[in-house]
């Protein structure tokens, strides 16, 4: 992975999202978030009351229009983007309103590099969009086809899981030293 920040700094607004084992993960999850241009942001809008999850910072990694990939919370923690999904999934969220129309060109690009890297730690490829996922949503306009549908029916998802069946390579070291390796923080 290229361009990793750790943005921690501009996350401490936020509470502290739960620890988990890593080796429960097992999916990774697609979100659209409009309501910032990066993950720094976004945290302020999470960090109130309303922002809707408790205050804590609902996804892992954060990928700007421009396709820079911001880490912000840690893997082995539960980002609570998806509900009965926080402790198995791998929250990445892209700037922009997906419902209306699709990622930048390199918003995609850096999408596709990432879903492939985690796809190859999980041993698989299992990446959804937030809507496909049952039980990770409260809102019934959330449903795959309604007003709130996430990422959007803009994002092509079945692109970005052909990109990585055909990138799948089975990680042959420590499964934790290779996110290492690629810049992921634990
Ligand atoms: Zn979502």
């Amino acid at each position: 992975m290229t361009d990793c920040t750790d943005i921690g700094d501009g996350l401490r607004i936020c509470q502290e999202c739960h620890g988990r084992n890593i080796d429960d993960v097992n999916l990774v999850i697609i979100h659209r978030s409009h309501v910032a241009k990066n993950a720094r942001q976004s945290a302020f809008f999470f960090a109130k009351p309303e922002g809707g999850t408790g205050r804590k910072f609902p996804y892992h990694f954060y990928i700007c229009e421009d396709g820079q990939i911001e880490q912000a919370v840690r893997l082995t923690k539960a980002a609570p983007g998806a509900c009965n999904s926080n402790r198995v999934g791998i929250q990445v969220a892209l700037c922009g309103d997906m419902r209306k129309a699709p990622p930048t060109p390199a918003q995609l690009a850096s999408c596709k590099v990432l879903c492939s890297e985690l796809s190859n730690f999980l041993g698989q490829v299992r990446v959804k969009g937030h809507s496909e996922v049952p039980g990770s949503f409260g809102d019934p306009n959330k449903r795959v086809g309604g007003p709130e549908e996430c990422p959007g029916k803009c994002f092509p998802i079945d692109e970005v899981r052909q990109y990585c069946v055909a990138n799948f390579v089975p990680v042959s070291v420590d499964r934790r030293e290779y996110l290492t390796s690629k810049g992921y923080i634990l």
